[in-house]
C-alpha cells in the first residue's frame, strides 16, 4: 500500500493505493485530515487515467510540416527539439523560445522548469496556466496581507465556522470532500447560478455576471450603515479603511440592487449573518476571479472581511480556494512570468542575486519578467513574437479563452513541443510530442491550497517508453549546452536545491528536511514532531499553519484596504449577443478534460459540452430540451446540447469549460484582462443563441 494524493484539484485528498494483478485501486486516506476519508468520484476514479488505452508511451514527431505524427526514439525527439530550439535562438535571440507550464506540475518540476526557461534558454517568455486559475485571488491577496496562501489557516479550522460566505464558489461540486467541513456552518453563497452549493446555502445571493463587485462593495457599504465596522480592528491592524469606505459609500443598497440584481434585504441579511457570527470566514473562487476586474473584485470581498475583523482571527478569516493540484506551489517556483522560486519577484535585485547564486550563474544573465498566459500564447508566431513553444502540463487548446485564436497562434510556430501522458488536444497539433509520467509513476512533493507541503510518491512503473519531465528538461538542457549536474533529474535533489533557492523568501520551504516529509507518509502524512509542513518553514524553525495572527506580512505589519470601484464587465448584452454566458464546472470532470474524458465512469456521469438555459430564455430562442443549440459571441461560436434549469437567471446561459472540439465553450469567452492579474475574462460574455437541426 502506498499513500499519496489525488491526482487533481488542490484539495490534494489523501489516498491510499493498493497495486495487485488486476492492476491499482485508490481509496481514501482516513488519516489525512482535510479529506478525512472521502473523494469525490474523479478521485476514486483516478487511476483510469494510468492505464487510459490511447495513453503516450512513445516520442512522436512529424516528419515534415502538415504530416502525422509518428513514433521516434527518445535520441531523435530530442536531438531535433535541441537543435531547432538552437538555430531559433541564434537566428532571433532567446525570446523566440516561449514555454507555457502547468498548475498540476509537482513543486521539482515547476521549479525546474523556470530554471530551465531562464538559464538554458535564458528567455523571459514563461508563464503558466495558473495565469487562467488564481491569478486576481493572489494579486489581491499580496495587495492586502503582503503575502498569498491561498488558505493562510487549516482547511479543517473551517469546521467550527458559524458563518462562511462563499463568493463564486462552487464546492459542492468542485471540492466535494471539503463540504464536510463546512457542514455546520451556515453559508452565504454568491454565485448567478442555483449551483449544487447554492442549494445547500442558508442565502443565496446571485447577482447579475459581472457585478460581483459592485456586490462586495454592497455589502461592505451594508456592514458600514448598520454598525458592524470593527473600529478596534480597523484601527490596530489595518490602513487604507477611509479611501476604501469613500468608493463603498457609493454603493448604497438600492443601487446595489438595480446594478446586481440581489435585494436590499438579502445584502442586510448576509451582513448580519457575518457579522453576529463569533467564527467566520469569506472564501473566494473562480467565479470572482476570472473577471477583467478579478483582483479588484477580490480585495472588495477582502476589504469587507477587514472591516468586520476577521483576517489573523483563529477561527475566522478571508482564504482563496485555489482550483489546481499544484496551483498553490505552482506560482511559487518560478513558472511564473514575474516571479523567482520563494515567491520572489524577478525584477528583486537581492532575489535575483540569491537564485542566480543557487544556479551558480551571474544574475546579470536571468532575463527580466515575461509576458503573462494569455498574451504570450497571443503572440506566438506573430512578427518579434516566440517562434517555439515548449507545452508542460496544460492543454490551451481548450482552456485558454478565444480558443480558436489560439489555435491559430500554436499554428503559426515554427516549433511545438509538448510533454505530456495522454494525447490531449494540444498534444495533437504539436511538432513533437514527449511522453512523461503521471501521478502514480513518479515522486515529488506538492502544496495544496492550504500551503501545506505533501508529498506524491511513486506506486508503480510508468510503462515503457516514458520518461519524467525532469528528465527530459535535463536531457534537453544538455543540448542547449548546459552541464548536466546544474539540472538534476531526481526528485530529491531538485527539492533540495529548492529549499535552498527559497531559503528567506515568502514561501520558504528550506526548514522541510526530505527526511521528514518521507518518512511522516508512512504514519499520518506530512505530521512530523513540528507538524504538517506548513511554509513558510524556515530552517530551523517551525511550520506555519495559521498565517497573520500577530502581525500581517507588510512590513508595518498592518493589512491594507484597497480602495476599488466598480466597473461594468468587458462586454456588455446588446441587441445582437442579448445574454450573458459564463462558464465553470461540472463534478465529473477536471479543468480541460484531457484526463477526466479518458475516465469511463466521469464521461457517463457527464460526457458532453451542455448548455444550461432558463426555460423562458430557451423558449424565447426556439431550443428544444436535449436538443442541440449554437452558443454566439464576438469571437466564435460553440455547440452544446440544451438543458433547461428553472433555478437559472433569464437573463444568464451557462456553459462548463471541460469539453473539446466544437463543444469548446472557451471557443466564446472574452480574453479580456485584469489590469494587475491579467486574468483573462472566462466568467462572463455576450452571446446569443440559436437552435441547431434536430440533433
Ligand atoms: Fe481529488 Fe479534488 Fe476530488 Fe479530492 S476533491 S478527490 S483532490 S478531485
Amino acid at each position: 500500500m502506498t499513500r499519496t494524493h489525488c491526482p487533481y484539484c488542490a484539495l490534494q485528498c489523501g489516498t491510499r493505493l493498493e497495486v495487485s494483478p488486476q492492476g491499482l485501486t485508490v481509496s481514501p486516506d482516513e488519516d489525512f485530515p482535510v479529506n478525512a476519508g472521502r473523494l469525490c468520484l474523479k478521485g476514486w476514479t483516478a487511476a483510469r487515467v494510468l492505464a487510459a488505452p490511447d495513453r503516450l508511451t512513445s516520442p512522436l514527431m512529424r516528419p515534415r510540416p502538415g504530416t502525422a505524427q509518428r513514433p521516434v526514439s527518445w535520441e531523435t525527439a530530442l536531438d531535433h527539439v535541441g537543435a531547432e530550439l538552437r538555430r531559433i535562438v541564434r537566428a532571433h535571440g532567446p525570446d523566440a523560445v516561449a514555454v507555457f507550464g502547468g498548475g498540476g506540475l509537482t513543486n521539482e518540476k515547476a521549479y525546474t522548469l523556470g530554471k530551465f526557461a531562464r538559464v538554458a534558454l535564458g528567455t523571459s517568455q514563461i508563464d503558466y496556466n495558473g495565469r487562467f486559475c488564481m491569478s486576481s485571488a493572489a494579486a489581491a491577496g499580496s495587495a492586502a496581507f503582503g503575502l498569498d496562501r491561498g488558505l493562510p489557516f487549516p482547511v479543517t479550522d473551517l469546521a467550527s465556522a458559524d458563518v462562511v460566505l462563499l463568493a463564486g464558489a462552487n464546492v459542492a461540486e468542485t471540492m466535494p470532500p471539503l463540504m464536510q467541513h463546512l457542514a455546520g456552518a451556515d453559508l452565504i453563497v454568491v454565485d448567478p447560478r442555483r449551483s449544487a452549493t447554492a442549494e445547500r446555502a442558508a442565502l443565496h445571493l446571485s447577482p447579475a455576471p459581472g457585478t460581483d463587485l459592485a456586490l462586495a462593495l454592497g455589502l461592505l457599504h451594508a456592514a458600514v450603515v448598520e454598525g458592524h465596522l470593527d473600529h478596534d480592528y480597523v484601527a490596530q491592524r489595518t490602513s487604507g479603511f477611509d479611501e476604501a469606505w469613500r468608493r463603498a459609500a457609493e454603493w448604497w443598497p438600492e443601487r446595489t440592487e438595480r446594478v446586481t440584481g440581489v435585494p436590499v434585504a438579502d445584502q442586510f441579511a448576509a451582513v448580519r449573518m457575518l457579522a453576529a457570527a463569533k467564527r467566520s470566514y469569506v472564501l473566494t473562487g473562480r467565479g470572482a476571479e476570472q473577471h477583467s476586474k478579478g483582483t479588484d473584485t477580490v480585495s472588495a470581498y477582502i476589504n469587507l472581511a477587514l472591516a468586520l475583523g476577521m483576517p489573523g482571527r483563529e477561527g475566522s478569516g478571508y482564504g482563496c480556494l485555489t482550483g489546481q493540484g499544484n496551483g498553490q506551489g505552482g506560482r511559487e517556483h518560478g513558472q511564473k512570468a514575474d516571479q523567482l522560486p520563494g515567491y520572489r519577484r524577478i525584477t528583486d535585485p537581492a532575489a535575483r542575486a540569491h537564485v542566480a547564486g543557487v544556479w551558480g550563474v551571474d544574475p546579470g544573465d536571468l532575463p527580466g519578467a515575461g509576458p503573462s498566459g494569455y498574451e504570450l500564447l497571443d503572440s506566438l508566431g506573430r512578427p518579434g513574437g516566440p517562434r517555439a513553444l515548449l507545452v508542460f502540463g496544460s492543454n490551451p487548446v481548450v482552456s485558454a479563452p478565444a480558443a480558436r485564436g489560439i489555435a491559430e497562434r500554436l499554428a503559426a510556430l515554427d516549433l511545438l513541443v509538448v510533454a505530456d501522458f495522454v494525447p490531449s488536444e494540444t498534444v495533437r497539433t504539436a511538432d513533437v510530442v514527449l511522453p512523461v509520467t503521471q501521478w502514480a509513476e513518479e515522486d515529488g512533493t506538492m502544496t495544496n491550497l492550504e500551503g501545506r507541503v505533501l508529498r506524491r510518491r511513486r506506486a508503480i512503473d510508468p510503462p515503457p517508453g516514458v520518461r519524467s519531465d525532469l528528465w527530459v528538461l535535463r536531457e534537453l538542457a544538455v543540448r542547449l549546452g548546459q552541464p548536466g549536474e546544474r539540472f538534476p533529474d531526481d526528485p530529491g535533489d531538485v527539492f533540495a536545491e529548492l529549499r535552498r533557492a527559497s531559503a528567506g523568501g515568502l514561501a520558504d520551504y528550506s526548514g522541510i528536511e526530505p527526511e521528514y516529509l518521507g518518512s511522516t507518509m508512512d504514519a499520518v502524512d506530512a505530521a512530523g514532531p513540528a507538524g504538517p509542513a506548513y511554509w513558510p518553514y524556515p530552517a530551523g524553525g517551525t511550520p506555519t499553519p495559521r498565517l497573520f495572527l500577530e502581525r500581517f506580512a507588510h512590513d508595518d505589519g498592518r493589512a491594507r484596504f484597497r480602495a476599488v470601484g466598480h466597473r461594468d464587465a468587458a462586454e456588455l448584452p446588446d441587441g445582437t449577443y442579448p445574454l450573458h454566458a459564463t462558464t465553470g464546472r461540472v463534478l465529473a470532470q477536471y479543468q480541460s478534460g484531457a484526463q477526466t474524458r479518458r475516465v469511463p465512469e466521469s464521461m457517463e456521469a457527464d460526457g458532453e459540452a451542455f448548455v444550461e438555459v432558463h426555460p423562458d430564455t430557451a423558449r424565447r430562442n426556439g431550443l428544444t430540451e436535449g436538443r442541440l443549440a449554437r452558443v454566439v459571441s464576438r469571437r466564435g461560436a460553440t455547440v452544446a446540447r440544451v438543458r433547461t434549469v428553472a433555478s437559472l437567471r433569464t437573463d444568464t446561459v451557462f456553459l462548463p469549460f471541460h469539453f473539446p472540439g466544437a463543444g469548446r465553450a472557451n471557443l466564446i469567452t472574452n480574453p479580456a484582462l485584469d489590469p494587475v492579474s491579467r486574468m483573462p475574462e472566462f466568467k462572463v460574455c455576450a452571446v446569443r443563441l440559436e437552435p441547431l437541426g434536430t440533433g
